[in-house]
């Protein structure tokens, strides 16, 4: 049964206002997302940054202490030069000579010994006792350093073990002694015991799984803070890449995972002076972004958290809309229809026949109207009830409804036993074939239980068209009249108005 193209349509919402509030849903969860990536990025840049920063600093302490030393170390030579040179200490008490001589060898704590040596490397001075120690060190590589090279400035030699007393790694300083022709006369060597380094790095607070730690420019490890657990110090490192990279680069800083404890470093680095010297601070990834980590999971959590409420809240919403909608569509469509038999009601019809009547206007096209009506219906009420009326009706409407197929055609209940059709673009001639073909079917539905004839209806038919140009009511009085006019030629008629 046609409820046909007069409805009204859906007045409120469509499909495309939750599609555009989905849309707009996932457009800001993606916009939540990206935003908030885009802090956690940043943040983990700031992260790297400031512990590269706190790295770089301890670098620059190391540095600067180291280089403070090798100031007083120098100093220590350059006045051990000076006093071994004055005439008047050649002839006073070896206790008193010694004072002099090391006078300027100032207690620092870490120092090992100062030395004068002559020109044959044997030692001539020791600043750890009045009687120099019994040695000769014409082999080091700073005796023949200065021996070959007159230049008076200081030496600093590779990292190497004591002779005595535990073997400890070392770095001493050294300057040449000149006679006045220029002639080599000896060395002056102060060696430094890198233990210094440990009681320096001791002071940092590093992390437990980060380390400080000093390596000599051929790779050998001297120092490292927090002490390893195996012995490491002595190590050659030379031809670990990480190390290799170090020394290409000089000063800087990179990220790399660790060839002794596999794991991920930030290393940050810088040769200390110009000492064979490079401080390495080792920060481990996992405590520099420790607090990043917790961060990142907490606002994560918080986000997803927040984004699937919002996708929940707009997937509720739509449901929401969606109900509204559909009660709204079944609303609409029943105040439109006829709910006995299920055609448009009257007041579709008189919107349907407005807007046909206005649109044939203006295209011209003629626009038909049936008035249908039950022959003696009441008749038919009295003798097989209400109930089987009601019935007829609903078939009476079924078989309008099955010849009106055009879009623009509607059947409607006028009222009563008083059916409606509005034929769109249709002559007299075609309105009245299909009066003729809905008299006919009509007469041809099987008999009612007990009857002796047929159900028949009558049928008035009126036509506007530009010819007679007459207005809708005019077109409605007309077909009541002809409908009128079927009942008294007889019932069971078509006629036409004239
Ligand atoms: P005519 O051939 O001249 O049209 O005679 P008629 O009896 O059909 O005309 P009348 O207007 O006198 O009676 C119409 C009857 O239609 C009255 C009523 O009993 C019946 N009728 C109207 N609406 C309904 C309805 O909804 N259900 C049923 N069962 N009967 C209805
Ligand atoms: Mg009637
Ligand atoms: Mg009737």
């Amino acid at each position: 049964m046609s409820v046909s193209s007069a409805q009204p349509q859906d007045p409120v919402r469509s499909p495309r206002s939750e599609r555009l509030l989905v849309l707009g849903s996932l457009l800001l969860v993606v916009a939540i997302l990206s935003i908030v990536a885009f802090l956690l990025v940043r943040e983990r840049a700031n992260a790297e940054l400031s512990a590269t920063r706190a790295a770089s600093n301890i670098v620059q302490l190391i540095d600067a202490d180291v280089l403070r030393n090798v100031e007083l170390y120098d100093l220590s030579l350059l006045g051990l030069i000076a006093a071994s040179q004055r005439e008047d200490l050649k002839n006073v008490s070896p206790a008193i000579r010694h004072l002099a001589l090391f006078d300027r060898a100032t207690a620092a704590p870490y120092k090992g010994d100062i030395l004068l040596l002559d020109n044959k490397g044997d030692v001539i001075a020791d600043s750890a006792s009045v009687e120099p120690r019994k040695g000769n060190y014409a082999d080091r590589e700073y005796f023949q350093s200065h021996l070959s090279n007159r230049d008076p400035g200081m030496f600093i030699s590779r990292p190497f073990r004591s002779r005595q007393p535990a073997h400890e790694w070392r770095i001493s300083f050294s300057r040449r002694l000149s006679g006045a022709q220029g002639e080599f006369l000896g060395v002056a060597e102060a060696a430094m015991r890198l233990s210094y380094f440990d009681q320096l790095f001791n002071s940092l607070n590093i992390g437990r799984d980060s380390s400080v730690n000093l390596i000599s420019s051929d790779g050998i490890l001297l120092a490292q803070e927090p002490r390893p657990a195996e012995e490491l110090v002595g190590k050659d490192f030379s031809n670990r890449p990480n190390f290799q990279r170090i020394v290409k680069e000089g000063n800087g800083s990179f990220t790399s995972v660790s060839s002794q404890y596999q794991d991920k470093r930030l290393y940050t680095f810088s040769k200390v002076g110009n000492l064979p010297l490079i401080v390495v601070v080792a920060l481990s990834s996992d405590e520099v972004f420790a607090s990043w980590k917790r961060t990142t999971l907490v606002v994560s959590v918080a986000t997803l958290a927040l984004c699937i409420s919002l996708l929940w809240l707009t997937w509720l919403f739509c449901r929401e809309l969606r109900l509204r909608h559909n009660a709204e569509r079944e609303l609409a469509q029943l105040a439109a229809t006829d709910a006995l038999t299920g055609l448009a009601n009257r007041r579709t019809l008189d919107q349907a026949l407005r807007h046909e009547w206005f649109r044939a206007q203006r295209s011209g096209q003629p626009l038909s109207v049936l008035m249908i009506d039950a022959d003696h219906f009441k008749d038919f009420n009295d003798r097989y009830g209400h109930q089987a009326g009601d019935q007829a009706l609903r078939t009476l409407a079924s078989v309008i409804s099955a010849h009106v197929r055009r879009p623009a055609d509607l059947a409607a209940r006028y009222g009563g036993e008083e059916f409606s059709v509005i034929l769109a673009e249709t002559d007299s001639a075609g309105a009245r074939q299909i009066a003729e073909y809905i008299r006919k079917a009509v007469e041809q539905l099987p008999f009612i239980e007990g009857a002796d004839s047929p159900i028949t209806v009558s049928i008035g038919i009126s036509t506007w068209t530009t010819a007679n140009d007459i207005s809708l009511e005019s077109v409605l009085f007309a077909a009541d009249k002809a409908l009128y006019q079927a009942k008294e030629n007889g019932r069971n008629r078509v006629v036409s108005a004239a």
